[in-house]
């Protein structure tokens, strides 16, 4: 039965996982982002008092079930999965998962070169349910996907399976030294705002969000962290 909507509360409380730049992470104690920009600019519209709340990520959906947040913006890709447990918005970014190696390696070129290999992802991603499915791989998994990279460059792991933008952004913003990214991207995925099934506010995002994407709005938030 969908919901009625219904006056928003005050605040109104948003769930990220803030390790994940440039989506979400912390720069001098704030946070900030893509995400966080684009959430900001949907509070707007929406007339909304966003407030922010850093969870672990494989602790969004719990906190959303348990409506202790109102939403959740963190480079969550959509799932059948998941809409089953949550609702989401729709898409608002296009990513998918690649492939980090060390960059004297020379053997891991794709999914098939995966068999039977090390592999560090983040807890509770699409990565991680990726790299779960390759035969005879050992999966380790962290908080979050900077430590798993560590892992990589600390030679624990043959490869980490990630979010290619967030692990291009390590390399090429961030400085991450010895990591480069091969192959083609694994999967097309896109990332979508989520709230509890039946939120009455589903609405309400949907609509400010497509008022941020038709203003330009979303275009300058995305070429400020994108550069394009
Ligand atoms: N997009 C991936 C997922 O939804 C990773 C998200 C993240 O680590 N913040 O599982």
């Amino acid at each position: 039965i969908p919901a009625f909507s219904q006056t928003p509360p005050n605040p109104f409380r948003v769930a990220t996982e803030a390790t994940f730049p440039p989506f979400e992470f912390q720069q001098g104690g704030q946070l900030t982002g893509f995400d966080i920009d684009l959430m900001r600019a949907i509070g707007e519209e929406a007339d909304l008092n966003i407030d922010f709340r850093n969870l672990p990520f494989d602790g969004i959906i719990p906190a959303l079930q348990a409506r202790t947040v109102e939403a959740a913006i963190s480079g969550m890709t959509i799932t059948a999965e998941r809409a089953q447990a949550i609702s989401f918005s729709r898409p608002y970014f296009r990513a998918g998962l690649a492939i980090a190696v060390r960059e004297d390696n020379k053997t891991i070129k794709n999914f098939e070169d995966l068999k039977g290999k090390r592999i560090a992802v983040q807890i509770g991603t699409t990565g991680a349910l990726e790299a779960t499915k390759i035969p005879g791989a050992t999966v380790s998994q962290f908080d979050s996907a900077a430590l798993a990279l560590q892992e990589l460059i600390n030679g624990r792991v043959e490869a980490v399976v990630n979010d290619k933008p967030v692990t291009l952004y390590a390399i090429k913003q961030a400085g991450l030294r010895g990591v480069k990214v091969v192959g083609e991207l694994l999967t097309e995925e896109f990332y979508g705002i989520a709230l509890p099934k039946n939120s009455p506010y589903l609405q309400l995002i949907n609509d400010a969000l497509g008022r941020v994407i038709e203003s330009g709005r979303y275009d300058a938030i995305f070429r400020q962290w994108f550069g394009e």
